[in-house]
């Protein structure tokens, strides 16, 4: 399957049905509030399709060219750093009520991780690293 035909199977299998429902509802149930909560959903379902080919054109195989083709078989850590991130605090007056908000600096870790793929068509073999932030 090459990618034009992968990328026009993925709009016609998720976009499609979602279309096609729009439509139905549209026609049918078209008043007011209707439209929107219909324009949210159809909004929705076009990120959720774009996620879906950006994440299988992200795990194309190098070699043989497939998508959605490399599979993470292993992963170790080899490197974590210190860093702070900003969290949302909110300040109270003397009833406990909040009252607003600011931000402060959190203490928390960048990790590296070394991340081992493997393709699930071919066997092509390839290592990344990724790295990650967590408060700690
Ligand atoms: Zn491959």
């Amino acid at each position: 399957m090459n990618e034009l035909i992968a990328l026009l199977f993925a709009i016609v299998y998720f976009g499609g049905p979602a279309v096609a429902w729009g439509y139905y509802w549209y026609t049918h149930l078209s008043e007011g509030e209707n439209r929107q909560v219909l324009f949210w959903i159809v909004l929705i379902v076009m990120e959720i399709t774009l996620f879906i080919i950006l994440k299988s054109f992200s795990r194309k195989c190098p070699k043989c060219g497939k998508l959605n083709a490399l599979k993470e078989i292993d992963r170790s850590n080899i490197g974590r750093s210190r860093t702070t991130i900003d969290e949302m605090k909110n300040i109270y007056n003397s009833k406990g009520e909040i009252v607003g908000s600011y931000d402060a600096p959190v203490p928390a870790t960048i990790y590296t991780d070394k991340v081992h793929y493997q393709c699930r068509f071919c066997g092509f073999e390839k290592e990344q690293e990724k790295s990650y932030t967590r408060k700690d």
